[in-house]
């Protein structure tokens, strides 16, 4: 008798014919003899739904209260999964993130899972019972409840998984799998059907959110076997295995975008020591991520600074350097949020030389202008202008034969 975790995405729980149908999918688990746990998303909208309500009431919303509206959605359908699992005559009841209960940090809104409580949980399950898990939602050391950032779903059904050392994590969503690229922008995007888990976690760490970065970490850690798979049809998915898995490696596993993107740059700052560290040292007591920096050579004893950060966290980190501006001592502060980041990812990167050129030619050539560059030992990213987004996740996608035949 096998353990399962099977996670169902927003799209999946979209209202009552949709919660049948998991059902069925669930039922069909059961019957084949699995004891299973099923980690459930509020409706596809519904978050969004509800962080606008959060953000019309106060824009500065109290982030313990925001969690509290927020994860409600999940409430909802883990509830009404388990009616439906009910009235097809399984025993099912819903766990609440409190209840099971899920420790997280305090860090309300992002929130890390600390562990999951496996006793009544498993007990439950041993009995025959389908557990119904709300994704998303926890709760601190003090009973206040958390969510775990956005897609954070994915991320509670992996340390389910982990905590209950089960045989497989299953992500149903609304694609047959993890893709080449974004398989809404490139219809000719290829279905993986492995991907390292390496790669996995750096192409959902610069924005491919078919599955949360936490997720792919925890499971690279705790080694869960992950799946992704179509919630709409019965097609194979994609596993997400270890690098000595896959058999015969592509240069390039993948395309990613990411449209959380803003360009801030500092001009005339002096070209001295420490110049740097005044700038992102606040940036960094205010939690706010910076990912690309480039700094121009100095001329005339200053120079220009620019960097990104996310587009959320833009009007934040400007009144932080705004509020150091006699520190830094610059002379211009200029933002733009119509930029967005483009990134290759493959391990085969670190055994061939020539895998950026490709990129910045096949962008070149269609007159696309770089912003800006990363690189890590299996990925180069780079900053364009938002209004290429398409193109240019199109042209890379060819240019490094991902294509799948016409
Ligand atoms: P869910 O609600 O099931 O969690 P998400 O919207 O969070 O679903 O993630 C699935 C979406 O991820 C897909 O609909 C697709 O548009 C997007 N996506 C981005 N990059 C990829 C990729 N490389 N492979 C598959 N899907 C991707
Ligand atoms: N409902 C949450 C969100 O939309 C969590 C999730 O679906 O994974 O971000
Ligand atoms: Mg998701």
């Amino acid at each position: 008798m096998a353990t399962i975790v099977m996670k169902f995405g927003g799209t999946s729980m979209a209202g009552i014919e949709r919660i049948r149908g998991v059902a069925a999918r669930v039922k069909r688990e059961v019957e084949a003899g699995n004891r299973v746990a099923v980690v459930v998303s509020a409706m596809a909208g519904e978050t969004d739904r509800l962080v606008g309500f959060c953000k019309e009431a106060s824009p500065l919303a109290d982030p313990a209260e925001y969690d509290v509206v927020v994860a409600s959605g999940e409430q909802v359908t883990s509830g009404l999964l388990a009616i439906v699992l009910q009235s097809m005559g399984l025993r099912a009841r819903s766990w609440l993130g409190w209840q099971l209960p899920i420790h997280t940090s305090d860090a309300h809104g992002k929130a890390r899972i600390f562990d999951v409580g496996t006793q009544a949980l498993k007990a439950a399950m041993e009995s025959g019972e389908v557990a119904v898990i709300p994704g998303f939602q926890g709760r601190t050391e003090d009973n206040r409840v958390t969510t775990l950032g956005r897609g954070g779903s994915d991320t509670s059904a992996v340390a389910v998984a982990a905590a209950l050392k089960a045989d497989r994590c299953d992500i149903y969503t609304d694609v047959e799998g993890v893709f080449t690229t974004d398989p809404r922008i490139v219809p000719r995007a290829r279905k993986l059907g492995k991907i390292t888990y390496e790669e996995m976690l750096e192409l959902a760490s610069v924005g491919a959110k078919v599955l949360q970065t936490r997720s792919v970490e925890l499971a690279m850690k705790e080694k869960v076997r992950v799946q992704v798979l179509s919630s709409f049809s019965d097609a194979p998915g994609t596993m997400v295995v270890d690098e000595d898995e896959v058999v015969e490696q592509e240069l390039i596993a993948g395309v990613a975008y990411d449209r959380n993107e803003a360009k801030v740059t500092i001009g005339s700052v002096p070209d001295r020591p420490g110049v740097v560290a005044a700038i992102f040292g606040p940036l960094a007591d205010a939690n706010i991520n910076v990912d690309m920096i480039v700094q121009n050579i100095a001329n005339d004893g200053t120079t220009d600074v620019t960097f990104t950060v996310p587009r959320t966290e833009l009007a934040r980190a400007r009144s932080v350097l705004e509020a150091n501006a006699d520190a830094i001592g610059y002379a211009r502060l200029v933002a733009d949020d119509t930029v967005v980041k483009i990134s290759v990812v493959g391990v085969g990167m670190r055994s061939h030389a020539g895998v950026a050129v490709t990129m910045f030619k096949a962008l070149a050539d269609r007159g696309i202008n770089v912003l800006a560059i990363t690189t890590s030992e299996i990925k180069i990213s780079v900053l364009i202008a938002e209004e290429y987004l398409e193109l240019a996740v199109r042209v890379l996608h060819t240019a490094y034969g991902l294509d799948a035949a016409a």
